[in-house]
């Protein structure tokens, strides 16, 4: 009997630890998603995954933290105006992605500085939004698994900020005030995509094919950030503006196409986790 349970489990171990959907991603419906980033453009990870979800009957929010106001080296751009121009390049690409803009949501933060923002802030804001929305599935950075996964600054503080928020949802006596006098109810998301994961953590590819076309489209909307020129003297959101126009739609292409592809098909590739959200550090369902 003990032989029997001992087979059971080593035939079972690898299930266990690579934890998948119930149902594929590429089959969900009904579903409500919620990613989180720190700025516009963090979602281009996972456009065409989130485009074929919006399709699919699933109800698709963006949640971004920081306006995106310094990424620039123009030396005559504001804040202001960068933090205006980004915040369109996200409606835009949102629109070529099919993603409705009212599902945009950003929480003002300063680019460059979220680990330096109140975490108590800023977890208890995206907590609201958790209560909000009722996602069943939350998209972030990957906090890691195992070990933390380390990210260049903004996006090392999302991924944990986003990782506590999911967890500090559930629990009705943390931001008592949400629920008291707003009228929220404690939240507990139980799928996680993670994006931006290490290639050891990859467990799901999704095939973008259908959607691949589209999120080239989005891509370039980003003008500001994925043309060099632009992002040195910004003259306006029309590729046609700048010299390298060609070049640059051509890079677009390519970064959809072929970075990421699998056998010359354009896919997008994340760290799946289902589960209570302490256990999203394993591979395992099972924490
Ligand atoms: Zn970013």
């Amino acid at each position: 009997m003990k032989l029997k349970l001992l087979l059971l489990t080593v035939l079972l171990l690898p299930c266990m630890l690579v934890a998948q959907p119930e149902t594929p991603i590429e089959e969900w419906t009904g579903k409500t998603i919620l990613l989180v980033g720190a700025h516009p453009d963090d979602d281009t990870m996972s456009h065409g995954t989130l485009s074929m979800l919006n399709e699919n009957g699933n109800d698709v929010y963006i949640l971004l933290l920081t306006t995106g106001n310094v990424g620039t080296a123009d030396p005559d751009m504001t804040r202001h105006q960068l933090a205006k121009i980004r915040r369109q390049e996200q409606l835009d690409a949102m629109e070529e992605l099919g993603l409705p803009t009212e599902n945009y949501i950003n929480l003002g933060y300063n680019d460059g500085m979220v680990e330096f923002a109140d975490r108590e802030e800023v977890v208890k804001r995206i907590v609201y939004h958790i209560r909000d929305l009722k996602p069943d599935v939350m998209f972030s950075f990957d906090p890691g698994w195992g070990y933390q996964t380390w990210h260049k600054a903004d996006h090392r503080a999302a991924a944990y900020l986003a990782a506590d928020a999911a967890r500090a949802a559930e629990w009705h006596l943390i931001f008592p005030g949400q629920i008291i006098q707003d009228g929220l109810e404690a939240h507990s998301i139980n799928e996680y995509v993670f994006y931006d994961s290490v290639d050891e953590a990859v467990n799901y590819r999704v095939d973008i094919s259908d959607y691949a076309e589209r999120k080239w489209n989005a891509a370039t909307k980003y003008i500001s950030q994925f043309n060099r020129e632009a992002f040195n003297d910004y003259k306006g959101p029309n590729p046609e503006d700048y010299t390298n126009a060609e070049e640059y739609v051509e890079r677009m292409r390519m970064r959809v196409y072929e970075r990421g592809a699998v056998d010359g098909v354009p896919h997008e590739s994340f760290r799946y986790y289902r589960g209570i959200p302490d256990g999203m550090g394993t591979q395992s369902s099972h924490y």
